[in-house]
């Protein structure tokens, strides 16, 4: 492993002059479940010369309620997620993700921030430097995406352009169901991002002076069923091979609103829209469910060893939605 320094922050003020200053060859640690990873595997040509630790910044590790919805901090963990009483009462589909990642150590440690800024997990791209790698490709800044042609089996069915990765956070799935909005501060003051639009093909939109400061969550719908389901291949520690987050509103025996997200299929967690639209203003039953199912994957576009992937998005929002009713 390389040698980097260290530096302690105290403020958000603090950690925004570091990395200015660093001139984008400083990086954020937070957990450092992910990126002290990556630089012991040497997977990035180029190295940090700087971590930035913010976990000395006091006062980020809140869950707060207000009238409009709730305000995470960046440094909440995501063990906090599944424990908190208010988190498990009115965002289920949020501790529910939360508590499908990794192991308990890796919850205990690992944040919010971290846990949607993570690096991909393309095996090309984490193919470690002592055993043969690094491999260039796309993504890091030089030459073909190596998964077009190889082996994508674990890659996006929806929306590479380029890079064919997909988005690991579990959690981002469920906030995109929610609906949350992501809050940040840098070096061009602060901004608010959907969550839809924080993801795309090559990592996120994140500048390199930039840090996130909070997640906003709006109340859902009263009375929404929610719930997220994730097909792994080892049932314990194991990243979506695709993942579902879904809300749904009742009045009666119709339903008024849905809300279906996809994730670990492409560059960033994903809503189907047209599968949500075909179900409101109907009764669900067996025919409707299955139908939504389908329209969630009508528009999938499956790499050369990955059309297995299109038939589990379709069976886990079937079921999904299925478990909410
Ligand atoms: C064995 C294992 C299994 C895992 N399984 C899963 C899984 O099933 N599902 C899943 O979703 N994840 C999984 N993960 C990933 C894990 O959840 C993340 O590593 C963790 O959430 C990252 O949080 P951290 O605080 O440790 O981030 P760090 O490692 O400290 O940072 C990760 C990245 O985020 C950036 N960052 C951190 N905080 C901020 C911030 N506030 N603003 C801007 N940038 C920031 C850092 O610069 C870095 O680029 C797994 C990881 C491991 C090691
Ligand atoms: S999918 Fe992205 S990260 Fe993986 S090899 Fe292709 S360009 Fe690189």
């Amino acid at each position: 492993m390389k040698s980097f320094q260290h530096v302690n922050v105290f403020s958000v003020e603090e950690a925004v002059s570091t990395l200015k200053d660093c001139k984008g060859s400083a990086r954020i640690i937070a957990g450092g479940t992910d990126i002290l990873a990556v630089l012991k595997d040497q997977i990035l040509p180029d190295y940090p010369e700087v971590l930035v630790n913010i976990k000395t910044i006091p006062g980020l590790e809140y869950i707060r309620e207000d009238s409009s919805g709730l305000k995470i901090g960046p440094l909440v963990k995501l063990a906090d997620l599944v424990s908190s009483p208010v988190v498990k009462e009115n965002l289920k589909v949020l501790a529910g993700a939360a508590q499908t990642v990794g192991t308990p150590q890796i919850r205990n440690v690992g944040t919010v921030g971290g846990n949607l800024c993570q690096d991909t997990r393309c095996w090309y791209y984490r193919y470690p430097h002592s055993i043969g790698g690094r491999l260039l490709c796309l993504r890091k800044g030089s030459g073909p995406c190596l998964a077009a042609t190889g082996d994508n089996r674990y890659h996006a069915i929806f929306g590479g352009r380029g890079c064919f990765a997909v988005c690991p956070s579990d959690i981002a799935v469920a906030l995109l169901a929610l609906g949350a909005e992501i809050k940040t501060t840098g070096a061009r003051g602060s901004r608010t991002i959907p969550v839809q639009d924080f993801f795309n093909p090559l990592g996120n939109a994140l500048e390199p002076e930039e840090m996130i400061l909070e997640i906003q969550v709006p109340n859902p719908p009263a009375e929404a069923k929610q719930q997220f389901l994730k097909y792994t291949i080892r049932k314990p520690i194991d990243f979506a091979i695709v993942s579902v987050a879904v809300l749904v509103v009742m009045e009666g025996e119709v339903c008024s609103e849905a809300r279906i997200a996809l994730g670990a299929v492409a560059p960033g967690p994903l809503r189907a829209t047209e599968a949500e639209g075909a179900l409101k203003g109907k009764r669900l039953d067996t025919t409707t469910l299955e139908e939504a199912a389908g329209l969630a994957v009508k528009e999938a576009k499956p790499l050369s060893m990955n059309g297995y992937k299109v038939e589990i998005a379709r069976a886990l929002v079937a079921r999904a939605l299925s478990a909410c009713l």
